[in-house]
């Protein structure tokens, strides 16, 4: 049974750009250096699996999730930038990441929309998108007609260990269960402290992301860049969606678009590609992201709280769902995922 606060895809899940992320985040390896980068392999090979899953999941669903894996392209437009990429994708062979580099010219091979400038890149084949609208409101279906029941609208207010097991208080009425799981997303941990259990904490950071109106066929990739943040694909339906992460700000504890933000990720996304220009923005939005601070996920039975499970990817949650879900239902089943778990014990 799922109990949610909301709708389905209420939060993150129903929010996010439908990038499907393999290659290594251009700007956490930045700031924080190869030793992060070598410490985040095992969520590298939890993201590159899930994408495995992704390639079959709208077959396994019967619903088309629009998934599509083209790759993905980090453009620079300066030698720094450069050196930065050369020393990733040398870390990206290590965790089996399939990138290489691209120079100038396998740019405007490649990527002839990309502006003229860009000193090169890099490619990474594992990557691309997929329609989040579609995807969470797809597993849903499929697991409703597999005898899951979702409560919708329904809020979880308290938590009550009973003799092995738990009493789960909602808005609904109480529901005794033998096992659970906290998927709560920025609230993750604030569920498990309902129960007095404690993990390492997932936060929220708001942030926005865009859409424009329908164009004709133009991005045929991922796009990243280098410089600042940034994501752009786009849509089968034709419409660009423009991200990467810029903060959102925030009124009475809800996330609010900020209108620097908008300007910033838009003039970024027009250098990036300048004939997004002639395309009408449509809507922006703004959302809480779950985050943790080591950027590697928490999944696991929480130590001292047997049936207590915590399943939270932060920053890629979309891209890891379908591995996420598989490997919790293997955990609350007491088996053994193949999945190698062990560093994102909470
Ligand atoms: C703007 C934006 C863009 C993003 N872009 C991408 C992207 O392109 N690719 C990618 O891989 N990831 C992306 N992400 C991240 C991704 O969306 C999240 O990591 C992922 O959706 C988290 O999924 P989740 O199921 O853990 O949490 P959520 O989808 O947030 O779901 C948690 C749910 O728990 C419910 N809940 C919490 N507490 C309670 C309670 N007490 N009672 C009842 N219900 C409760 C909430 O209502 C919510 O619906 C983006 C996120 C944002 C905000």
């Amino acid at each position: 049974m799922v109990v949610e606060r909301g709708e389905i895809g209420a939060a993150g899940s129903g929010a996010n750009a439908g990038s499907l992320h393999a290659q290594l985040q251009h700007a956490p390896f930045v700031e924080r250096g190869v030793s992060w980068a070598r410490a985040y392999a095992p969520a590298t090979r939890f993201l590159l699996e899930s994408i495995r899953l992704w390639r079959g999941l709208s077959d396994e669903l019967g619903t088309d999730l629009e998934v599509s894996l083209t790759g993905g392209i980090l453009v620079a437009d300066d030698d720094d930038q450069m050196h930065a990429i050369e020393q990733k994708v040398a870390i990206e062979h290590e965790q089996g990441i399939d990138s290489s580099l691209l120079s100038a010219t396998d740019l405007r091979e490649l990527a002839p929309y990309l502006a003229p400038g860009m000193v090169g890149g890099e490619f990474c084949a594992n990557e691309g998108k997929a329609n989040p609208l579609l995807a969470t409101a797809g597993l849903a279906k499929a697991a409703m007609a597999n005898g899951a029941r979702i409560l919708t609208r329904t809020d979880l207010r308290a938590l009550d260990g009973t003799d092995g097991g738990f009493t789960a208080l909602t808005s609904a009425g109480e529901i005794r269960c033998k096992k659970l799981i906290s998927c709560g997303g920025t609230e993750a941990s604030v569920v498990l402290a309902l129960a007095n259990a404690r993990c390492a904490p997932v936060g929220g950071e708001p942030i926005q992301a865009s859409v424009t109106e329908a164009v004709a066929p133009l991005i045929g990739h991922l796009i990243y860049y280098a410089g600042q943040p940034l994501t752009l694909k786009q849509a089968r339906a034709g419409s660009i969606l423009i991200g990467g992460g810029w903060p959102a700000s925030v009124r009475a504890g809800h996330p609010q678009v900020s209108g620097d933000s908008l300007l910033g990720n838009l003039a970024v996304a027009q250098r990036v590609v300048p004939e997004i220009a002639n395309a009408r923005l449509i809507r922006t939005w703004a959302a809480y992201v779950n985050a943790t601070s080591t950027w590697l996920p928490l999944i696991g039975e929480l130590p001292g709280a047997p049936g207590l499970f915590i399943g939270s990817f932060p920053y890629m949650g979309f891209t890891a769902g379908p591995l996420l879900g598989r490997v919790l239902a293997q955990l609350v089943r007491g088996q053994v995922p193949e999945t190698d778990l062990s560093a994102f014990t909470p």
